[in-house]
């Protein structure tokens, strides 16, 4: 998929949408709490968490669908906090949908510049201009029902862009499509997204479409932001456990720090298994004998067939159970001291059965693959 990396802002650029600590609570619940985003030109950012985490009533309190308790909503440089959600220039695209089932495809999409009672050759070239934009030239006379459901969700994409909304809203958008086509639509949606240029924000609970989507993640949990950064850097630094075990497989080990003078390094001793090193030192302040908690990822860990006194770096272990899946398999590891470990192994062509289930084995860290966890 086509990407614009990293989003920088210009020093001359302003957000486009400004979140300022808003808060929202339904009864005795605090379901958003004090949440606050800038959303750069043409950024594409998306709300991540669990299910209940606060995302959705964030998203509809951008749309202006409910009114936060507290903090303001800025589009474009103006507090819109108290405008109605007609009047606000965001378009919303949601899971269902939501077309109009008796009107045309021409209809539905013109809807917007109709309700503003644009001239009829004005409205006529907004439609014909979102139809190519989704590839649906021809459809303009079926009905919501005559279409599938890539079509359906191609015409509500055209229907908000007809619109001319300056941002785009995607509700949980591709999570009624079956796998195949969700990715289709994904890529379709992310390059239309970067050809406009248009600001938008995505609620999702899938960390893979959040991955490959956006230019910036923002991780919910309980109502609160827990991280906001680029892909990149939420997978691989994540500010806290939550986000560590939500955004993929996460292996954890404790132990104790220790710095080797002469190797001018740290390492974490992790009691019988052995030692790792560790190319980020946990904090500035770090201090030999300090208990530490690290994570690394299955993918970022190499396995090699051990003697049983291994002196060198990495972690001593038994193979408990081996999963072949076609690409790659996984090694369900149980590290001496009864941690269980899981190591991704690649499958390349040619290469015979390396290891085998009860083989005594080292867990070694690729380069840069171990990362301490804020305590
Ligand atoms: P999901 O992925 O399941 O949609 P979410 O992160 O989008 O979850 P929200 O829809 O924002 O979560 O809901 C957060 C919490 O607020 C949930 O516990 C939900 O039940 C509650 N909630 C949402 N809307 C209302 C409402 N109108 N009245 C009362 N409670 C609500």
């Amino acid at each position: 998929m086509k990407k614009s990396g990293q989003k920088i802002a210009r020093v001359d650029e302003k957000p486009v949408l400004e979140l300022r600590g808003i808060s929202k609570s339904f009864g005795q619940m605090n379901v958003v709490d004090d949440v606050s985003l800038d959303v750069w030109p043409g950024e594409f950012v998306s709300l991540l968490g669990p299910s209940g985490c606060g995302k959705t009533t964030t998203l509809r309190m951008i749309a202006g669908f409910i009114a936060p308790d507290e903090g303001r909503v800025i589009l474009g440089g103006k507090d819109i906090t108290e405008v109605p959600s007609y009047r606000r220039d965001v378009g919303m695209l949601f899971q269902s949908y939501a077309l109009f089932p008796h009107m045309t495809v021409r209809g539905n999409v013109g809807f917007g510049p109709r309700m503003r009672r644009e001239t009829s050759s004005v409205i006529a070239d907004k439609v014909r201009w979102a139809l190519s934009l989704v590839k649906l030239e021809g459809y303009e006379d079926r009905r919501p029902n005559e279409l599938s459901g890539g079509q359906q969700q191609r015409v509500a994409i055209a229907r908000v862009l007809a619109g001319g909304a300056s941002m785009l809203l995607l509700d949980e958008a591709f999570s009624n499509l079956d796998a195949k086509l969700r990715g289709r639509m994904q890529e379709e949606v992310r390059e239309l997204q970067l050809r406009l240029g248009i600001a938008t924000v995505l609620v999702t609970h899938d960390q893979e479409e959040a991955l490959a989507m956006s230019d910036r993640i923002v991780i919910m949990n309980g109502g609160k932001v827990e991280q906001i950064g680029t892909p990149k850097r939420v997978y691989s630094s994540p500010s806290s456990l939550f986000v560590a075990d939500f955004m993929g497989r996460c292996n954890r080990i404790e132990g104790t720090l220790h710095h080797d003078d002469r190797a001018k390094a740290w390492y974490l001793d992790c009691g019988p298994s052995g030692k790792i090193k560790l190319e980020t030192i946990p904090h500035p302040a770090a201090r030999e004998g300090e208990q530490c908690q690290v994570f690394a990822r299955p993918e970022h860990l190499s396995l090699t067939q051990s003697a049983k006194d291994h002196e060198g770096d990495g972690l001593r272990g038994r193979i408990e159970r081996l999963v072949y899946l076609g690409s790659r398999s996984v090694a369900y590891v149980t590290l001496e001291g009864d941690v269980p470990f899981q190591v991704q192994l690649p499958n390349k062509p040619g290469l015979s059965d390396e290891f085998s289930v009860d083989g005594p084995v080292v867990v070694v860290p690729l380069p840069g693959a171990v990362t301490p966890l804020p305590k």
